[in-house]
């Protein structure tokens, strides 16, 4: 396809705004571009390397000026062309307001004979441009660029100029390239889409739907070193999670970077959470994943900043800064080595032994990650108790983690998607401060721990029960609040014990409740141990009037 063909089709898409009519003039070029449709279907986005490729034309703003305005004669100057674009803000109408290569117009006068680009010409020079490195390597992308221009027309250099600096804007998105090579080629969405999730590649979609259909796309799998978009997240609560799956599968939120690792055998490669080549930067993560990972395979995780705890026992996460130092380093990354250590948290299985997992059950991914990784596997509880998940909630929080995950243990692995089926827990809004009145003794390994705490409101004249907050958070922070609460027992039944009211826990919650449960008529739901407010005296804590206010406020929204 002669790239001017290309550039009158993107002006008949960039002037139309339905959407309908837009995915209709895809399509078309679609079925007129033959040989090309690969790179049509990229171009047409914008890109010129499918999106699991990292490789860039690494074409800033000034080159694309100089290339211009070599072009445009030797009149034009570089900041002339930035002037221009100081007028219009558009690179694409700075392109198509000169006159390139004057050379060329009594052939292109006299009919036929016109030394006309094409499609596949223009993307062979762009990736030449991009191989180039080293020194000399601006000049050489220069010289190929003005070429380019050089032999372009108004409006091929419209389309050109944006292609290289990765501004097409034409409305053309995703949706509507998958919807376009549905129509084109007569092959259902559903199947389109997928085959987009799991190669990353447009072009390759597009030509696999024309040639082979809808079979064809069903074989597309996943390829070891090419990455896939994440998987996403939604805020959720609680509360949510249990009424949708009944049974949720709860795991620590890793304050850190999402990693996907792909291991043949032979190499490692680390991307991140926007399909980038990281693997240079953490060759800690490799050789974890080179001593460790049962190959082939690909796993999701998250890269964590860790230090060593001062009580000699374990590590503790530093935040999310400090990986950054770390990620997409280019220089010292030996040095960075020994300043910020690295570790990998998997929690997911996407390919393992041969085998693409994104249709299968987050339970079998996961069981399929125990088996090929050893070590660094996430822990994940399965359950339908809000106590349990509470109690995750707490030890996640005590081990310096930003919180918890709450996922569909029933769900597929949905690449690129911010579905429901992966919730990170919201932050309670609001928490309050409430007397402990009650407590029940732990049981097993824990008979020597209070783990229950009953809490209490303030009234006028004493205290109410409004909830119980399960901190079944590490035995040494059990230690800590026994060791607290136990002189202050007034009084045991069995497990339970009552407790003067003299220590003040601040508890989040995801709602308030009426309730004959508690004395008090309201019930926390999901409450979750925040700290003990060693600050407060049991006066201090929060009134019944204060409960009663917020749930008349939370009812109402
Ligand atoms: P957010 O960045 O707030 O949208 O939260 C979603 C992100 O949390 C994911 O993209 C991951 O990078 C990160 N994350 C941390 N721990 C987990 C986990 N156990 N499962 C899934 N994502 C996690």
């Amino acid at each position: 396809m002669d790239f001017a063909d290309f550039a009158a089709r993107a002006e008949e898409i960039e002037a139309e705004s339905a959407d309908l009519e837009i995915t209709a003039l895809v399509r078309d070029l679609f079925e007129e571009s033959n040989d090309d449709l690969p790179i049509v279907a990229r171009f047409v986005q914008g890109r010129v390397f499918p999106a699991w490729d990292s490789t860039t034309l690494d074409i800033g703003p000034n080159l694309c000026y100089e290339a211009i305005a070599r072009a445009a004669g030797p009149n034009v100057t570089a900041a002339d062309v930035e002037d221009r674009l100081a007028e219009t803000g558009e690179i694409g109408e700075v392109a198509a307001s000169y006159e390139f290569g004057g050379q060329r117009g009594l052939a292109s006068f006299a009919g036929g004979g016109r030394d006309g680009l094409t499609v596949s010409e223009v993307d062979r020079s762009l990736r030449d441009l991009a191989a180039a490195e080293g020194s000399g390597s601006r000049d050489r992308k220069l010289d190929v660029l003005f070429g380019l221009f050089n032999r372009s027309s108004p409006a091929e250099a419209r389309y050109l100029a944006r292609l290289v600096l990765s501004e097409m804007r034409i409305g053309v998105g995703e949706g509507t390239v998958r919807d376009a090579i549905a129509e084109a080629f007569d092959a259902p969405v559903a199947a389109v889409e997928r085959a987009l999730q799991v190669s990353n590649d447009y072009g390759r979609v597009a030509e696999l739907a024309r040639e082979e259909g809808e079979a064809g796309l069903e074989g597309v799998q996943l390829e070891i070193g090419r990455p896939v978009q994440a998987m996403l997240a939604q805020a959720g609560t609680v509360g949510d999670a249990l009424e949708a799956w009944g049974t949720v599968a709860v795991e620590t939120k890793y304050d850190g970077a999402r990693v996907q690792v792909h291991y043949d055998g032979e190499a490692v490669s680390v991307f991140s959470r926007n399909m980038e080549d990281v693997t240079d930067a953490l060759p800690e993560i490799v050789e974890f994943v080179e001593e460790n990972v049962g190959p082939p395979a690909i796993l999701d995780g998250e890269v964590v900043a860790v230090e060593p705890r001062e009580e000699g026992d374990g590590v503790r996460p530093l935040p999310f800064q400090e990986v950054l130092r770390r990620f997409r380093r280019k220089h010292d990354v030996g040095r960075m080595r020994g300043e910020v250590t690295l570790w990998l948290h998997a929690f997911d299985c996407l390919h393992a032994d041969g085998e693409d997992l994104l249709e299968a059950p987050l339970t079998e991914r996961y069981e399929r990650l125990t088996e090929v990784l050893d070590g660094g596997v996430s822990k994940l509880t399965l359950t339908d108790d809000s106590e349990e998940i509470a109690a995750v909630e707490a030890a996640a929080l005590e081990d310096g983690h930003e919180g918890i995950m709450l996922k569909n243990p029933e769900s597929e692995y949905t690449p690129g998607r911010r579905g429901k089926n992966w919730l990170k827990r919201k932050p309670d809004v609001e928490t309050l401060d409430l007397v402990v009145t009650g407590a029940e003794w732990g049981e097993g390994r824990r008979a020597k721990f209070l783990g229950t705490f009953l809490l209490s409101a303030r009234t006028e004249s004493g205290y109410e029960t409004i909830g119980k907050v399960a901190t079944g958070i590490t035995d040494e922070k059990l230690a800590e609040l026994t060791g607290l609460l136990e002189p202050e027992i007034e009084a045991q039944d069995g497990k339970d014990v009552t407790i003067r009211p003299s220590v003040v826990f601040e508890v989040g919650y995801e709602e308030i409740q009426r309730s004959p449960t508690y004395s008090s008529g309201y019930a926390l739901r999901f409450p979750r141990f925040v700290a003990v407010r060693e600050d407060k005296d049991p006066d201090d804590a929060d009134t019944l009037e204060r409960v009663e206010r917020l749930a008349g406020s939370s009812n109402a929204t």
